[in-house]
């Protein structure tokens, strides 16, 4: 009886240590509210952070919040053994670009880098802006903290700095602070730039702007919803992928949207207390984010942001109407909220961190036949691999099958037809790259 009980525990630890990671536990666990509340006072105490603002000053304008923001990576570099590779990534924005645009302005991005070790050239990506603005886009001098919009992304990705910086991971992981979003985002396509002629390998952006607004100026007050943004297909595809899915689908299933899909299933597995809402559109009806460079250069990118927005605080002077107080200040940023969503970032990144890459190249056949089969590019460092389906109207990967060290396999009794299936990679710890959609036919 006794033999009994401990082998049934083992059996259960077994399982339990196969699903899920305690140090992802950990860093949820680890990032902290009272640093983040501590983060956008000071973004918000720089007056404002224009991006055409004042470049001089020790205490106002972006020069001093960029250089703040700067001199906080290097200190948690100094913490992790000089893990972080810190450095400013800049490029001229001529007056007159467009009408936001009424001098010439350097914008000026931060970057901590944290080199993988074993796929250094392939990076996660955790951005914010440094940059804020009022009612008019041009007024580069008026008081405008930008609490939420967006101290709270740029505080989020200090955050993740200081509990990632405390493990090491396979693949690079980057805090990005990106300027110029206000002005038409400008430091996102100048980042975007630096990579391809880097040649980064970007398994995703994920871009957080304002994660710290919790009341609705409908009235929902909400800590636990939160929104991803994804576009369906990239924007770089050629005629030919096209004319494809109009036979084989995946009018919804682009880079972008697994990597919204992957964030989505990791805050399921570890977060359950949240409610993740998958959008499915390039980001608000009409309204852009830095993102979108991203996008537009073919790398896989996302939005992470509140559930409920209120108006009466974005992109607003600092003033009282009609009873209302408007403008983006510290007062109305919820930090257990912005830490929350921090966490969704942060656990994000571990996970693609730790796991093998994703299979390059994914077949798929079954036409006119009762089960669907699937073939893969072998993925060096995988023990196994999970294969995924789902119904054709659902938003998520509902079904899985794990399998072990194979390149092909066939689901019996899985017709083609009726769902959508991709691939991923699972690593000796659990850990699974994004999945990936097929992208050739099997005859
Ligand atoms: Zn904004």
């Amino acid at each position: 009886m006794k033999l009994y009980l401990t082998l049934t525990c083992f059996i259960i630890s077994t399982v339990l240590t196969a699903q899920t990671d305690q140090r992802i536990y950990d860093i949820i666990d680890a990032v902290s509210a009272d640093r983040i509340e501590k983060d956008i006072a000071t973004l918000a105490g720089f007056g404002t952070r224009h991006t055409l603002s004042d470049t001089v000053s020790k205490t106002r304008g972006i020069g001093a919040a960029r250089r703040w923001i700067k001199s906080e990576f290097e200190a948690i570099s100094k913490d992790c053994n000089n893990c972080l590779n810190v450095f400013y990534q800049k490029d001229l924005v001529e007056k007159g670009t467009n009408q936001r645009i009424v001098k010439d302005v350097m914008v000026v991005n931060v970057v901590a880098v944290q080199k993988g070790t074993k796929y250094p050239n392939s990076y996660i990506i955790m951005s914010g802006d440094i940059d804020s603005r009022v009612s008019d886009p041009t007024d580069y001098t008026s008081d405008s903290p930008g609490a939420n919009d967006n101290a709270s992304g740029m505080a989020g990705a200090i955050e993740a700095a200081r509990v990632l910086s405390k493990y090491t991971f396979e693949h690079s992981v980057v805090y990005l602070g990106l300027s110029g979003e206000e002005q038409g985002l400008f430091g996102g396509k100048g980042f975007a730039a630096y990579a391809k002629e880097n040649n980064w390998d970007i398994i995703g952006v994920l871009n957080n702007d304002m994660i710290g607004n919790i009341t609705g100026v409908d009235g929902v007050i909400d800590n636990r919803s939160f929104r991803i943004f994804s576009e369906p297909v990239p924007p770089t595809e050629t005629e030919r992928q096209r004319n494809a899915r109009r036979f084989y689908g995946g009018e919804v299933d682009g880079i972008s949207r697994q990597l919204a899909r992957y964030v989505h299933n990791t805050v399921e597995t570890y977060m359950p207390e949240m409610n993740p809402m998958m959008i499915y559109r390039l980001d608000r009806f009409g309204r852009g984010g830095h993102h979108r460079p991203f996008n537009d250069a073919g790398y896989p990118g996302i939005r992470i942001m509140e559930a409920h927005e209120n108006y009466t605080q974005q992109h607003q002077d600092i003033r009282t109407e009609d009873g209302i107080e408007y403008g983006d200040k510290l007062k109305f940023v919820n930090f257990d909220y912005a830490k929350k969503l921090t966490a969704v970032n942060a656990i994000t990144m571990a996970s693609l961190a730790w796991a093998p890459p994703s299979p390059k190249d994914v077949g798929i056949g079954g036409i006119v036949e009762p089960s669907a089969k699937l073939e893969w590019s072998k993925v060096n460092d995988a023990k196994g691999y999970k294969i995924y389906w789902r119904d054709t109207t659902s938003p998520t990967w509902d079904h899985s099958r794990y399998v072990d060290d194979v390149t092909t396999f066939t689901l019996e009794g899985i017709v083609i037809d009726n769902f959508f299936f991709g691939v991923s990679a699972v690593g000796e710890k659990g850990h699974e790259s994004v999945v990936v959609f097929p992208n050739k036919i099997i005859r």
